[in-house]
């Protein structure tokens, strides 16, 4: 079990599950870089947080509701929460808003798979799905919450707080991904693969710097 000053936060999972490296330029250097997506994604959440809740029939929606897990050593927000009364009591569905459209890997899903177990923990509820809602294709996707899942967030929750006791930055790897990272100016990934600053010089100057130079520049 976590303290309360341990807890680590719920977005810190996706950033985690997206790129190691990522996560601790993020959350142990404190780098931040915005891009257009970025700061699309981040309006829209502060306009989904601007009223609390509102209920339509059997529907209660609260929105940003605080959550932690004192078993995962996990906090956060939620986007929305809805309540549902049925015959069989309420039902409890976790909604983050996202830009764009369901991504190929599952960075997101973990992160809404936490905010679940939250809400687990906090309500004594069981929940077996979450949706997200893509502000581009204005549609809803649903997340089961299988134990796979489960066990996939549990785990990632664990090398987080391990990672965060280290306090160390990976290395860069670059892949094909590192292309749609907001970090890659700050990361660099394609100049730390190489072995060494004169293979980069080497890999930047034309043929006509080299002679200019005489040979010298190197
Ligand atoms: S640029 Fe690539 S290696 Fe660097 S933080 Fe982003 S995903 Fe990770």
């Amino acid at each position: 079990m976590f303290t309360e000053d341990e807890l680590l936060p719920i977005s810190a999972l996706q950033h985690l599950a997206f790129c190691e490296r990522q996560w601790a330029l993020i959350h142990i250097e404190g780098a931040w870089a915005e891009n257009a997506r970025t700061s699309e994604g981040r309006l829209l959440h502060e306009k989904v947080h601007e009223e609390e809740f509102e209920s339509r029939g059997e529907c209660r929606t609260v929105r940003s509701l605080r959550l932690r897990s004192f078993q995962l050593g996990l906090t956060g927000q939620a986007d929305v929460v809805e309540f549902i009364q049925t015959s069989d009591g309420t039902t409890v569905i976790p909604v983050e808003f996202k830009l764009g459209k369901p991504k190929i890997d599952n960075c997101d899903e973990v992160q809404l798979c936490a905010q679940a177990l939250c809400l687990e923990e906090m309500l004594h509820v069981q929940i077996e799905e979450g949706f997200f809602f893509y502000g581009r294709v204005r549609r809803r996707h649903q997340v089961l919450f299988s134990r796979s899942l489960r066990v996939e967030t549990e785990k990632l929750s664990r090398t987080l707080h391990a990672l965060y006791k280290d306090r160390k930055t990976p290395r860069a790897v670059y892949e094909k991904k590192c292309e749609s990272c907001s970090l890659i100016d700050i990361c660099m990934p394609k100049l730390v693969r190489r072995k060494s600053a004169r293979s980069y010089l080497e890999s930047i100057i034309t043929e006509e710097d080299y002679e200019a130079t005489e040979g010298n520049l190197l």
